[in-house]
């Protein structure tokens, strides 16, 4: 059961635009979750301590509440050891919180007889440096292991496949080559291919470009994207990147030492704590840089722009080239 957010009080939204939808479309659910307004996942005072009790006991995530919608397009971000990783693993189940409350699809992960498996499909996890757990001779044997463990038919299993490989922009002249050829990036992309073929609801990249050079980077975040707003699959992507989250992200999460810092958009996020970010060694895009340089040093330019794309559009307003 999906819980609509537009019955939360800090979402605004009547009843009747609400009747208008599900008429045009006959399905309530279906509506909704298309415009992103049904809470996916919910966290509640999640805390979690490693080795707790131990004279290593660490916390790692201190009281964290938040809400992931349908729909969305999540940039998390943070320095290291902030507790980004740690945060993801409890999303698909795989860390289990030390205190507080996981729903997913408004149902509590940690009922008794909740479903877990299923809830690892539903919700995939894409980790750091996922190149290291392909392990099959050819790739795609390698992104039919994880639906094969879902006992289904042959058929389904490499219909599923063949579209997250299509998905990632592998043909079928790759099929039957050993992962190992691969480059960086190829490798990357079969990886997120066999998290795909389980068909989750939520995909969860922990840095998925780390180490990749340009071209590759902005290929899996075009595919991701794509992923997005194509196949409707809500994204929580883990960035150290303030670049790839302004440009892609449509919402922004920022982490410092185990809680949640900000959460907005990501120009709210840069316009209103540039210093705070700063302080915990984040800082905002270096286009936002370049233009308030140029707005000091005298050109008439807004300041504001988060991608190079709205600073290019800003800049020829200026000097009237648009
Ligand atoms: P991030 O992904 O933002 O770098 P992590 O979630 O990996 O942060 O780490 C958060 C904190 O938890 C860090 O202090 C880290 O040292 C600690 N930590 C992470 N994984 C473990 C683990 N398996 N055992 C003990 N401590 C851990
Ligand atoms: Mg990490």
């Amino acid at each position: 059961m999906h819980v609509p957010v537009s019955e939360r009080s800090d979402m605004k939204m009547s009843a009747c635009s609400r009747c208008r939808m599900t008429k045009r479309v006959g399905s309530r659910e279906k509506t909704a979750r298309q415009k992103g307004r049904y809470m996916a996942i919910r966290l509640e005072h999640v805390s979690h301590i490693y080795n707790e009790g131990t004279p290593m006991e660490r916390v790692a995530l201190n009281d964290v509440s938040l809400e992931i919608n349908d729909g969305e397009f999540i940039g998390l971000v943070g320095h290291t050891g902030s507790g980004k990783s740690t945060l993801i693993q409890h999303l698909d189940g795989l860390l289990r919180a030390t205190s507080g409350k996981i729903y997913y699809n408004d149902e509590d992960i940690y009922r008794e007889h909740y479903p877990m498996r299923e809830l690892r499909g539903k919700v995939g996890l894409v980790f750091q440096y996922p190149e290291h757990q392909l392990f099959e001779a050819d790739i795609f044997t390698d992104v039919c292991f994880g639906p094969k463990n879902l006992k289904l038919s042959k058929e389904e299993i490499e219909s599923r496949a063949k579209e997250a490989l299509e998905a990632v922009g592998m043909d079928e002249s790759y099929y039957r080559r050993s992962p190992f050829e691969l480059s960086g990036g190829q490798k990357r992309r079969v990886a997120i291919a066999g998290v795909l073929a389980m068909k989750p609801e939520v995909l969860v990249l922990d840095e998925p470009t780390a180490g990749l050079d340009p071209k590759g980077r902005e290929e899996i975040l075009q595919e991701i994207r794509s992923l997005n707003e194509e196949q409707g699959i809500t994204i929580v992507l883990v960035s150290h990147s303030m670049e790839d989250v302004a440009r892609y992200a449509k919402r922004m999460i920022v982490m410092n030492k185990g809680s949640v810092m900000f959460d907005g958009t990501p120009a709210e996020v840069f316009a209103h704590h540039r210093y705070e970010l700063e302080d915990i060694g984040l800082g905002v895009p270096q286009v936002t840089r370049v233009m308030e340089s140029l707005e000091k040093a005298g050109i008439p330019v807004k300041t504001g722009a988060i991608t190079l794309d709205e600073a290019e559009t800003e800049i020829a307003r200026v000097f009237g080239l648009n």
